[in-house]
C-alpha cells in the first residue's frame, strides 16, 4: 500500500525512531519524523532499560525479535548500545509478599502447559524463601534478615537505551529518513473518519498516513483525530545515588514486591531507584507531561529511601547525585497499543511500560501494516480493536 504523501511520525523516541527504521528498510517514499524537542530525550533517555522475558505470549515473541535485532546492531554498532546481565531478584518482605511471589513460581508450571504449542519463556526462575537466599547467590550488600521469600531470574540485564536508539536513527538516516527535531505536530486534520493531514508547527501539510509515538503524551496525540486511546500514566521517579567508593561487587536489579522500588547498581558503581506503583493501570491517572519537572516528590523520595536502606542498609551513606522524574504509560493489560485505528490512516504505538524492549517489533508490525495491508500475527494482542475502539474500516 502506497501513502501519497509519504509516512509522518509523531515522536523521536526509540519507538518512533524503531518505525522509521522499519518504514525505510522497505520503501523508498519519504518517511517523516517529527520531534517537538530534541531525539531520544524523553522517556527513552529516563529508562532503566532492562531486558528480560517476563509478560505474555505477545511479549516474548516480541522480546525475541528484539534480541534478534539488537544483537544484529550489535555487530557493527554506531552507538554504544551495551549490555549488562544482572539477573533480577524481586524480594518480599512480608509473609503475604513471600506467599505471592512462591505462587507465581508454582503456577508458572501450569502457565507454561497452557502455553503448550505457543511461544512460552522457559528460562529459569527459582523460589528462593530467606533460609535458602544467602546460601544461593552472592549479594554482599542485600539485607537478607529482612527478607522473607525471593524470586530469581538470571536472563535479565539492562542496555543503553538511548545508545539503541541512535542505532535506529542513524540507520534510518542512511535509508532517507528526515528527523525534524525542534517541531511539534500541533494538529491532526481528519475527514470522514480518514486522515487527510497534520499541522506541523501550525503549518497544514496533506498526509495520508501518521504514526503517533509520542511516549506520555500519545493521549493529546491521538485526541487530535478524535481517537480515545486506553492509556493512563504513573510517576517513574528516578534517584541516582553515589557512595563515596564504587561499589565493589555487582547486584542484581532487586525489585521490591510490597512497595514497588526497584534498584539497580550502574556499571559506574552508581545505585539508581525508581518506583512503579504496584496497583499498574489502576493506579494509574493522567498526567499532563509538560507540567512536572525533574524534582522527585518528597514522599515517594521519603518510601523509597526507606526501603532502599531497609534493603541495603550500606546505602544510607551514598549521597544523592541526580533525580529525575518519568512518565510511564500504563494500559488495561500491560501490553502496548500498537497499530490501526478507526480513522483511516492514523495509527498509534502507545507503550505501557518496557518500550525499549518492544519498540523493535512494533516497528515490524506498523511497517507490515501501512506497506502490506497486513495485520499481523500480533493483532489480537496489540491492536486498540481489543479495547472496544473497533478498526471498522478494514
Ligand atoms: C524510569 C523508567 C524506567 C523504565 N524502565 C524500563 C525498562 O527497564 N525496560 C523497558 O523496556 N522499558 C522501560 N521503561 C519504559 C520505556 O523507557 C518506554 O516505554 C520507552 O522509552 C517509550 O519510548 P517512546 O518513544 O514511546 O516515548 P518517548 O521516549 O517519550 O518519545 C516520545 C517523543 O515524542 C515527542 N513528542 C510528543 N508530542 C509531540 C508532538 N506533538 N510533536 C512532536 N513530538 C512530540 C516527545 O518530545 C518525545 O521525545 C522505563 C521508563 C522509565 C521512565
Amino acid at each position: 500500500m502506497s501513502a501519497g504523501d509519504g509516512y509522518h511520525i509523531v515522536g523521536g523516541g526509540i519507538v518512533g525512531a524503531s518505525i522509521a527504521y522499519h518504514l525505510s528498510e522497505r520503501t523508498d517514499e519519504p518517511v517523516h519524523v517529527y520531534e517537538k524537542g530534541t531525539l531520544a530525550n524523553e522517556t527513552t533517555r529516563k529508562s532503566f532499560a532492562f531486558f528480560g522475558f517476563y509478560g505474555d505470549e505477545t511479549q516474548y515473541r516480541m522480546k525475541r525479535y528484539a534480541i534478534e535485532q539488537y544483537n544484529e546492531f550489535m555487530k557493527s554498532p554506531r552507538a554504544s548500545p551495551g549490555y549488562v546481565a544482572t539477573g533480577r531478584l524481586d524480594v518480599a518482605t512480608t509473609e503475604d509478599g513471600a506467599d505471592a511471589l512462591r505462587q507465581t513460581v508454582e503456577t508458572r508450571g501450569e502457565r507454561l502447559a497452557d502455553a503448550r504449542g505457543k511461544s512460552a519463556d522457559t528460562s529459569p526462575v527459582n523460589y528462593l524463601s530467606s533460609d535458602e537466599l544467602p546460601k544461593s547467590m552472592f549479594l554482599p550488600f542485600l539485607d537478607t534478615d529482612v527478607v522473607v521469600g525471593g524470586v530469581y531470574r538470571p536472563n535479565v540485564g539492562y542496555v543503553r537505551p538511548c545508545e539503541f536508539a541512535t542505532e535506529f536513527i542513524e540507520r534510518a538516516r542512511d535509508n532517507g529518513v528526515t528527523f525534524h527535531e525542534r517541531t511539534t505536530v500541533t494538529d491532526l486534520h481528519v475527514e470522514d473518519e480518514t486522515l487527510v493531514g497534520l499541522s506541523v508547527d501550525g503549518e497544514f501539510e496533506p498526509a495520508e498516513a501518521v504514526v503517533a509515538a509520542a511516549g506520555p503524551w500519545n493521549q493529546q496525540v491521538s485526541q487530535m483525530a478524535g481517537v480515545d486511546i486506553p492509556v493512563k500514566h504513573t510517576l517513574a521517579p528516578v534517584l541516582e545515588l553515589e557512595p563515596s567508593e564504587p561499589l565493589a561487587y555487582t547486584l542484581p536489579w532487586i525489585t521490591h514486591h510490597e512497595s514497588g522500588f526497584t534498584i539497580r547498581r550502574n556499571a559506574d558503581g552508581k545505585i539508581m531507584m525508581t518506583h512503579h506503583p504496584v496497583g499498574g493501570y489502576d493506579d494509574a491517572t493522567e498526567y499532563d507531561p509538560d507540567a512536572w519537572g525533574e524534582t522527585v516528590p518528597e514522599e515517594i523520595r521519603n518510601r523509597g529511601l526507606e526501603t532502599l536502606y531497609t534493603l541495603l542498609p550500606e546505602a544510607e551513606s551514598f549521597d544523592i547525585v541526580d533525580e529525575r522524574v518519568g512518565i510511564r504509560s500504563s494500559t488495561p493489560d500491560m501490553n502496548p497499543v500498537v497499530g490501526w485505528t478507526r480513522v483511516r490512516g492514523f495509527s498509534i504505538a502507545a507503550f505501557s511500560t518496557s518500550g525499549i524492549q518492544l519498540s523493535p517489533a512494533t516497528g515490524k508490525i506498523i511497517a507490515a501494516q501501512l506497506l502490506d495491508d497486513d495485520p499481523t500475527s500480533y493483532y489480537e494482542g496489540l491492536s486498540i480493536s481489543r479495547f472496544d475502539e473497533y478498526v471498522d474500516w478494514r
